[in-house]
């Protein structure tokens, strides 16, 4: 297992933390407002950050490890984000790893993999969890442009519902709206559909030129109108 890529200082990924960004390849969703389409076919092959690699083929784990170390008085996070980096059936023992420096982990996910979250939450291994949900069920497939087991993400979510009602557990459920993919209905019926969720963000797209289908001509709805939305259906926008 290698990291696909990295940001070594953050402040705006993790709440109120300072961390560092890690990205693990490979994604089993196809969204087309994708930010990171380099990642979902990484297989090792790839760095963003040859300074830390000493192979120029994805950040080998010692030196992640070495890094983070060497970080340690600057932060107090790792952000893990993808791809989908529940598909790495390593992703417990890097945790793991990382944890042992004292660092807290968040985790980002599009909740397609219930088991692996299951795992992650009863060993401790994670401190907060933004879990993607991207539309109402009858336009996932739509929205990831691929086969959903909607199955599957409804476990996820009710998992980080229940850790955060029940125990407190810090996470969030976030969606990213696009003008072209969700209606104003649709983003209600998607809230619907998650009663009692915990915190939920609405993230306006935007395109930073490299979206993986910058033939689909997605746009994002008015900053204003963003506003409006998120004061009648009570979530926060951003
Ligand atoms: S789930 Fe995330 S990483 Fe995967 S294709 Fe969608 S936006 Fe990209």
């Amino acid at each position: 297992m290698k990291i696909a890529g990295i940001i070594k200082s953050s402040l705006i990924d993790y709440p109120e933390k300072a961390s560092t960004v890690i990205f693990l390849g490979g994604c089993n969703f196809r969204c087309g407002y994708c930010h990171n389409p380099e990642l979902l076919h990484f297989q090792d092959e790839t760095t963003q950050d040859d300074a830390i690699s000493a192979s120029g083929e994805g950040i080998n784990i010692e030196n992640l490890l070495s890094f983070l170390r060497s970080r340690k008085r600057f932060i107090d996070a790792v952000c893990i984000s993808g791809g989908e980096p529940t598909l790495n059936r390593e992703l417990p023992l890097l945790i793991g790893r990382i944890k042992a420096l004292g660092l807290a982990v968040k985790l980002d996910t599009n909740g397609s993999n219930p088991k692996m979250l299951t795992d992650l939450l009863k060993n401790g291994l994670v401190d907060y969890v933004a879990m993607d949900i991207k539309a109402p069920a009858d336009k996932y497939e739509q929205v990831i442009r691929n086969p959903a087991d909607l199955k599957a993400i409804k476990a996820s979510a009710q998992l980080l519902k229940d850790a955060h009602s029940q125990e407190g557990f810090a996470c969030e459920f976030r969606t990213t709206v696009c003008k072209e993919l969700l209606s104003e209905r649709d983003i209600e019926r998607m809230l619907k559909e998650y009663p009692e969720a915990p915190p939920w963000y609405l993230q306006r797209f935007h395109n930073p030129g490299n979206i993986l289908d910058n033939e689909g001509q997605y746009s994002a709805y008015p900053a204003e109108e963003m506003e409006r939305l998120g004061k009648r259906l009570c979530v926060s926008v951003r």
